[in-house]
């Protein structure tokens, strides 16, 4: 059983990250972030709870991500463990986390903040399957189409320079904290995020003891 979470800054590839070592790994890949966009683009109670936070690229009160993260983690369908993205962001969070389950390790993901800017104007999303893009690192056949479904790709709500610089502040002033409070407990594994994301999964691996990734074959 591994349990992992994986910090870093907006854009620096956590989602990408740990859904690679989440297919091979069979963990269960939890994202905060996805959790709330589902629920606002199917608009659920929660989701009009989270919509302008998110829209504004504030962080979501925390009693609210507990419960989302606990009723996600009560369903014990992490039989090989699971892989958390997004969360803790903040000491109450890393506080909750570090009471209710007993971390393998953090995977901290390092970029700097001109390549983030770059990386996250850059971000893409599918409307209709949810695929990630990047006009930079992995650019679609057609630049406002899915190149797997023909749904149209679309900018990320929080994807915009007012949002990001909210996102950045709080990073720096809450999260990384966090990642103080995790280093003392020697959790954190610190990883240059400026590489291709196969150089990144590799490093990861290293870094955790993991077997090496192995690209398939269809690509
Ligand atoms: P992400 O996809 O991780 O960048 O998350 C998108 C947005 O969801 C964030 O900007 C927050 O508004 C909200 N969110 C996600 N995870 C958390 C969290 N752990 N604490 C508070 N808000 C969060």
């Amino acid at each position: 059983m591994r349990k992992y979470a994986i910090m870093g800054v907006q854009g620096s590839g956590k989602g990408t990250q740990a859904t690679l070592l989440a297919r091979d790994l069979d963990l269960v890949h939890i994202s905060v972030g996805d959790i709330f966009r589902w629920h606002v683009q199917n608009h659920t109670k929660l989701g009009a709870q989270v919509r302008r936070t998110m829209r504004l690229g504030e962080l979501v009160d925390d009693e609210l991500v507990g419960s989302v993260v606990r009723r996600r983690l009560d369903d014990h369908d992490w039989n090989y463990g699971f892989i958390i993205d997004g969360f803790p962001r903040n000491a109450v969070q890393a506080e909750f986390f570090l009471e209710s389950y007993d971390i393998d390790g953090v995977i901290h993901l390092d970029l700097p903040d001109d390549e983030v800017r770059r990386r996250v104007l850059a971000r893409r999303l599918c409307s209709r399957c949810g695929l990630d893009y990047n006009l930079i690192a992995h650019r679609p056949g057609n630049e406002s189409r899915c190149d797997v479904c023909g749904g149209q790709l679309v900018s990320r709500e929080d994807d915009t320079e007012e949002a990001l610089a909210t996102r950045l502040r709080d990073y720096y002033a809450k999260t990384n904290p966090v990642l103080d409070l995790f280093r003392r407990k020697e959790f954190v594994f610190t990883i240059d995020a400026r590489p291709d994301k196969v150089t990144v999964q590799q490093a990861i691996r290293q870094r955790l003891n993991l077997p090496p990734y192995v690209k398939p074959s269809d690509g």
